[in-house]
């Protein structure tokens, strides 16, 4: 069972046969989707699933806290990231908004130093990196 799921039935989320395939989508290999990239790869599991039940739960779960919605620069579509308890950073797509987590060797709060702090209390910090993937890189 997945860390999604697990967690949601910890909760008490009532998993209805959707709810479950729209968790399980979500919690695949670390790759944040956009809701119509969620809907198309529930689709392919429940084809009665319904855009609009993938909208509402994925409402749901960004309200619930199990589910964090990204966005990136350029206005790109949301992207929706299961990996909500665990501190990580981006890795971006610059040609088709592929979103995928990264985990930095050293930590990114120590590296804001004290004189650049400007006596902020610093809570948080996110980590973007830009590129092209294999996919696209590999197109001219
Ligand atoms: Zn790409
Ligand atoms: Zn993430």
């Amino acid at each position: 069972m997945s860390d999604l799921l697990e967690r949601l039935r910890g909760r008490g989320w009532r998993l209805t046969a959707q709810r479950r395939v729209i968790a399980e989508v979500l919690d695949g290999e670390h790759v944040h989707y956009t809701a119509d990239e969620v809907h198309a790869l529930a689709v392919a599991r429940l084809p009665e699933i319904s855009r609009a039940s993938v909208y509402n739960t994925l409402g749901e779960l960004v309200a619930l806290g199990e589910v964090l919605e990204v966005t990136t620069e350029g206005g790109r579509a949301k992207r929706y990231d299961p990996n909500a308890h665990r501190p990580h950073q981006h890795l971006v797509c610059s040609g088709c908004g592929t979103m995928r987590d990264v985990h930095l060797v050293t930590d990114p709060m120590g590296a804001l130093p004290e004189g650049e702090r400007f006596g902020f209390t610093v809570s948080g910090v996110t980590v973007t990196y830009y590129g092209r993937c294999p996919e696209c890189g590999s197109r001219a």
